[in-house]
């Protein structure tokens, strides 16, 4: 069965919608194949986004990953990197579809609600960056 990586990012965990964001997953059929609350470290934020380190906004991003606690998940179902995607709506708030993720909880480009991986190559490193075997279920 097919996995990707979700991050609730800091803005979404300190506007206390985590509870409605797992369960938009588990709505769509998705199961929650893994989760915990975690707070990511500056070496950790600059790894896990080293792809966009020659981005302008790379700075922001990794001060904003770290500004508070995230909650990490691996969510498993059929087509389960896509559909997440499609949960949660374009990057910038303003040109996702109503009833997505991002419409309903995000603010803005950079403050974004969630992250979720954008291949099946990228979920794999990406959950194997947060959990151990043992904590996939
Ligand atoms: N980002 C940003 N400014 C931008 C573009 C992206 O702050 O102009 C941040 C935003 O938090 C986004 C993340 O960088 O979620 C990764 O960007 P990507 O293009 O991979 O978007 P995503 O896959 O998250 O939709």
């Amino acid at each position: 069965m097919e996995q990707t990586l979700s991050i609730i990012k800091p803005d979404a965990v300190a506007k206390n919608v985590v509870g409605q964001i797992l369960a938009r997953f588990e709505a769509a059929g998705l199961r929650i194949a893994a989760t915990k609350k975690t707070r990511l470290s500056r070496v950790d934020a600059e790894a896990f986004y080293a792809v966009h380190k020659d981005r302008p906004f790379f700075n922001d991003l990794v001060e904003f990953m770290i500004s508070g606690p995230v909650v990490v998940s691996v969510l498993e179902g059929e087509n389960a990197m896509a559909k997440n995607r499609e949960l949660m709506g374009a990057t910038n708030p303003k040109e996702a579809e109503p009833g997505t993720i991002r419409a309903d909880f995000a603010d803005s480009i950079d403050a974004n609600a969630v992250h979720g991986s954008d291949s099946l190559e990228n979920a794999a490193v990406e959950i194997s960056f947060f959990f151990a075997q043992r904590e996939i279920h």
